[in-house]
């Protein structure tokens, strides 16, 4: 497999990176993921306005415009052959003598990497996924999409410890999102309901699209926080992001949500986002 560090495409086994590096040693770094289909990047110019976000909050420097990062991704995935799967962005403050301050000089690494999936034919969307609810205890600042990922990480452990697919996090009592995705509901009454947005949530790109999708299909969505008891007594529940699309929630903490079988508001979701990112590619 052929990656990108620092202006170089190379062999994994080549790429090099210090040990330095802030993005090791603080996980002062920001990363972006995008879908590949039919070899094209899906939603990538969302994907780079949320990475200059990112950039521009943590006051790092930008290794590359949008257009440059934008013509390495699709050199990668042509280097590599990829028809379907993802390409990963990284960009750490770069390497300096380790200290919990940083100079303002440090140069930036931008690194990124392919991998194949199956995105269309995932077995988790036809028959959905189940999560279990676990307490939120990520920083507060998860609109930044920081490579501090050790929560979700044990969130996900536990659920694969639990027989689960997924966690959605809670706190306060209420959902903010899944451990690697946006969390939402649809009431007994047809209406989606997923977190607002603000600090506590990434703002998904996935997200973006399936409101606008809902909104054109004459779905009723309320932006607001619900809790686990109101997501208990849902009809459905689904999940959104960059490289599962929507993929239908069947259970939470063991309790079937709905008959416990995907949803129909999922479903028809699922399909217009489909569609229209093969469209796209
Ligand atoms: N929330 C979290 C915590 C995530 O990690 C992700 C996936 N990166 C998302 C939401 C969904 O975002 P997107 O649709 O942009 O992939």
């Amino acid at each position: 497999r052929i990656v990108y560090v620092n202006g170089k495409f190379l062999p994994e086994e080549d790429a090099k990176i210090s040990v330095f590096d802030r993005g090791f040693l603080f996980a002062d770094a920001v990363y972006e993921v995008s879908s590949v289909l039919n070899g094209k990047l899906i939603d990538n110019e969302g994907h780079m306005w949320r990475l200059k976000r990112s950039l521009d909050e943590l006051e790092m420097q930008h290794p590359a415009s949008a257009e440059e990062i934008e013509t390495i991704q699709k050199t990668l995935i042509e280097k590599n052959g990829i028809e379907e799967g993802l390409v990963y962005l990284q960009v750490t403050r770069g390497a300096a003598d380790r200290d919990f301050t940083y100079p303002a000089n440090t140069k930036p690494s931008l690194v990124m990497f392919t991998q194949k999936k199956n995105l269309l034919e995932s077995p988790q969307a036809k028959v959905g996924i189940t999560v279990i609810t676990s307490p939120d205890i990520r920083w507060q600042r998860r609109d930044i999409k920081t490579v501090s990922l050790l929560a979700a990480s044990m969130a996900k452990m536990q659920a694969k410890a639990a027989g689960a697919d997924d966690a959605w996090l809670v706190e306060d009592g209420f959902v903010t999102e899944g451990s690697s995705s946006n969390a939402y509901i649809v009431t007994q009454d047809g209406t989606v309901v997923t977190r607002h947005l603000g600090n506590e949530i990434l703002a998904g790109i996935t997200r973006k699209a399936a409101l606008r999708l809902a909104e054109e299909e004459g779905i009723k969505i309320e932006e607001r926080s619900f809790t686990v008891d109101e997501a208990l007594a849902a009809a459905e529940a689904f999940v959104t992001s960059a490289t599962t699309f929507v993929t239908p929630v069947v259970s939470i903490d063991g309790q079937k949500i709905g008959d416990g079988t995907p949803g129909p508001i999922a479903q028809k979701l699922r399909g217009i986002y489909m569609e229209e990112a093969l469209k796209a590619s």
